[in-house]
């Protein structure tokens, strides 16, 4: 407020953070997923803030738009002033403020060598994503927007594993019209095809909030009215987007995915509504995909230990891990302060996949992960061995995953993931990965 008047006295435009002028890093306390996705994305070279963690979604929107960042510093905003210097390391969470002019040198030479290695890496992108003796697994791309679709296909995406469309209802004061999401998916749909698309229905709330709404403020946001609970208890609000997706079903290959599915019933209660939505289509003879394969996010402790049940319902599964390791350790995803106990390699992790992954397939369906978890290469062989038909993640990582599957062989990350399910602390299993990795390929960064 106290800005705003002096503003509003000297007479001054406001800059946002959309109307830089001058290349800037920003430094914040902290940033919405929409400050994110509204940043001038030639003017901020990165970004630094107090809070937020590397699953939150504005670290998550700063992947995706290739934005050097680190989040969670707690007391940055109080260490940095303006007009000083400062390196944004992306890679290993750290800024390095007012840098003497040895280290200066030094991280410039370094992010000419990381652009060669990108430039070398995206040379992969039309080889296969498959192992030494000949294991394919479909690499596809997490995007939040349309125009996150370039990326994908400069990094040899095969599709999208996860197109969070809540982003298009952000940092607005309106709802979208069917128009304006139909539009939206038919984009995608087009540029992507024949390649799948997979259209994840909202996932509002947690830390994705609309003003719009007007819902009330909660405790605990992320175990409270969000995703497919929002949509079944605004069933216009589903039905607009549904009725948005099947029309642009003829567009492409898209699916459907559900978010923060806790068990059977709420996809029985999705998948009736979507009924009422294709009835509704039929009798307009509006045309639309009959085949549209529908999917379940599995992100819930209560999905993962009845997936069985769950998938009699639908035709794949989607691993969301960073809800899924929230939810099952305990550990608020965007809390810097417990950052350190957000592990994505506990063993009650690893043994939750495995139950997934291995319901999925005894039930004859496909399953994915699309969770960041699946972009780390440390992590490929593991998932691999575990079995996931599918890894889907930010577009820049997928040429090092891509690296890493085409350097192994299945029977080695099988007997890998055997191994690594028999540990009993995440530094061990931690400890096994690296010895691996940097066996087989000592040039990824581990
Ligand atoms: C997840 O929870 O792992 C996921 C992919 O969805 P989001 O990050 O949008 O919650
Ligand atoms: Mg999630």
């Amino acid at each position: 407020m106290g800005r705003r008047v002096l503003r509003n006295l000297l007479g001054r435009e406001r800059e946002t953070l959309a109307t830089l002028e001058e290349e800037v890093i920003v430094v914040a306390h902290d940033l919405s997923p929409s400050d994110t996705v509204s940043m001038h994305r030639e003017k901020v070279i990165g970004f630094a803030t107090d809070m937020g963690t590397k699953t939150s979604h504005t670290a998550i929107m700063a992947r995706a738009l290739e934005i050097p960042a680190v989040v969670g510093l707690k007391n940055i905003t109080r260490e940095a002033q303006a007009l000083d210097t400062l390196i944004v390391n992306g890679s290993h969470g750290s800024v390095i403020i007012n840098p003497d002019r040895e280290t200066l040198k030094k991280y410039r030479k370094d992010r000419e060598s990381f652009k060669v290695f990108e430039h070398e890496l995206v040379r992969l992108r039309d080889l296969p994503a498959q192992t030494l003796d000949g294991h394919k697994v479909v690499l596809a791309a997490n995007i939040e927007i349309p125009d996150e679709v370039k990326y994908v296909k400069e990094h040899g995406g095969e599709g999208i594993g996860l197109y969070r469309t809540e982003f298009l209802h952000l940092g607005r004061s309106d709802l979208p019209s069917v128009d304006e999401q139909f539009e939206a998916y038919k984009e995608v749909a087009q540029k992507l095809a024949p390649h799948p698309v997979v259209i994840r229905t909202l996932d509002l709330g947690g830390d994705k909030f609309l003003s719009y709404l007007n819902l009330a403020p909660e405790m605990n946001p992320f175990l409270g009215l969000r995703a497919i609970r929002l949509c079944l208890a605004d069933i216009p609000l589903f039905k607009d987007q549904l009725r948005a997706i099947l029309k642009a079903s003829t567009y492409g290959n898209l699916k459907i995915m559900y978010p923060m599915i806790s068990g059977a019933e709420e996809v029985k209660e999705a998948n009736q509504i979507l009924e009422e939505v294709e009835e509704e289509f039929k009798k307009k003879g509006i045309p639309f995909n009959k085949d549209l394969e529908v999917g379940a996010m599995i992100e819930i402790p209560s999905a993962a230990l009845t997936c069985e049940s769950i998938a009699k319902e639908v035709d794949f599964f989607s691993i969301g891990t960073n809800d899924l390791i929230q939810y099952a350790l305990a550990i608020d995803r965007v809390n810097e302060n417990i950052a350190y106990l957000y592990q994505p390699l506990h063993p009650a992790v690893l043994s939750l996949l495995k139950r997934i992954i291995d319901g999925a397939h005894k039930a004859g369906i496909w399953v994915g992960i699309c969770g960041e978890m699946a972009g780390e290469p440390l992590f490929t062989p593991l998932l691999l061995g575990l079995g996931l038909d599918e890894l889907s993640m930010s577009p820049i990582v997928i040429p090092e995953v891509k690296k890493v599957i085409r350097s192994l062989t299945i029977k080695e990350a099988k007997e890998l993931s055997r191994k690594a399910l028999e540990l009993s602390t995440a530094q061990e299993i931690e400890a096994l990965l690296k010895d691996m990795v940097g066996k087989i390929i000592p040039e990824v960064d581990t």
